[in-house]
């Protein structure tokens, strides 16, 4: 369907593939000015958010009482609950609990972050944005964490191409490294249509290409129901374990992406490379690659509706729960 479409809007009969994709270059994102004319103070984006919190009106977190009074002389809007004297401010419970940045800096990274082509470095935002750097990065880190939280929500389906990579894995000089602490062995997953074309996309790093990885990754990005198609590579068969279908193509000397059936991904694959290739070098890349890889994923799968994108990310950011600096930050541990 979505290649038909295409099709029609831009009068061109050939070469669909391309075209499917080059069609979102086409779409009118929402410019600097209709941001500004609609999340310009604090006042506008104060009511933004609340509609987008409480859209029936306010309601007490505790008891779920509507009745409520407003405390006068707080630095955010703060409701008290007429039932339970129970006292929430605005930004309470949401990803923006804690701040002391006004919303409008919030709301014009949202903004930034969501519209910018192939991603946005911290020190792109820290200069936008008139922050320090550590002040970006956490705001970068927290709404990149809101996406990675959002896609956790969804399975690929249906016929699935997956194929391996690996990110970066060059030396802060350029040179490429010979330990590559920064190699970043990674998952590439689109969900295909009937006519082929992706539909959505799932990257995730991993800790190396083994099936025992692949199975549990698996179980965690794909529905049962899918029928995975790779090339081959042992590890792949993993899927299995997690109660995919499995169709290993046998590469006989021809590159995989040479092959139609691996074009897609690979097409993917080099958007992916090309987005984050200014964050390679960001200092602990590798320790926040699932993060990067989150975002991109988030994007990739709402490209044909980026005007929408800065109010989606809104309300992925008020569904996400408070994430303190000290939690965003402890994942270098884990990593
Ligand atoms: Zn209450």
């Amino acid at each position: 369907m979505s290649h038909h479409r295409a099709h029609t809007i831009l009068g061109l009969t050939e070469k669909g593939c391309v075209m499917a994709m080059n069609r979102i270059q086409f779409q009118p994102g929402m410019s600097l000015f209709e941001f500004f004319r609609q999340f310009g103070t604090e006042a506008q984006c104060g009511a933004v958010l609340e509609q987008g919190r409480w859209p029936q009106g306010f309601r007490c977190p505790r008891c779920g009482g509507a009745a409520h009074c407003v405390l006068r002389g707080r630095a955010r809007k703060t409701f008290q609950c007429n039932a339970c004297h129970h006292q929430t401010s605005l930004i309470a419970g949401t990803l923006f609990e804690g701040t002391k940045l006004g919303l409008r800096v919030w709301f014009l990274a949202i903004y930034l972050i969501s519209q910018a082509k192939t991603g946005l470095s911290a020190l792109a935002l820290k200069r936008d944005l008139g922050v320090s750097y550590p002040t970006a990065w956490l705001i970068q880190h927290k709404l990149m964490q809101a996406m990675v939280e959002r896609e956790d929500g969804y399975l690929l389906c249906g016929t699935v191409q997956v194929d391996d990579a690996y990110l970066g894995g060059e030396l802060n000089d350029g040179t490429a490294g010979r330990g590559s602490e920064n190699k970043v062995p990674f998952v590439a997953a689109v969900s295909l249509d009937a006519d082929g074309h992706p539909l959505r996309a799932k990257f995730a790093q991993l800790p190396g290409f083994t099936r025992k990885a692949i199975a549990e990754w698996a179980s965690a990005a794909l529905s049962p129901e899918s029928t995975v198609l790779s090339d081959g590579l042992a590890c792949f068969a993993g899927v299995t374990d997690a109660g995919c279908a499995h169709q290993p193509t046998v590469v006989g000397g021809r590159k995989p992406k040479e092959l139609p059936m691996f074009h897609w991904v690979n097409t993917v694959l080099g958007n992916v490379k090309t987005s984050l290739s200014g964050a390679y070098h960001a200092f602990g890349f590798s320790k926040y690659a699932e993060r990067y890889l989150g975002a991109i994923t988030y994007r990739f799968n709402r490209r044909f509706d980026l005007h929408a994108l800065p109010n989606r990310l809104l309300v992925a950011a008020l569904a996400t729960g408070p994430r303190p600096e000290r939690w965003i930050r402890v994942a270098e541990t884990h990593c």
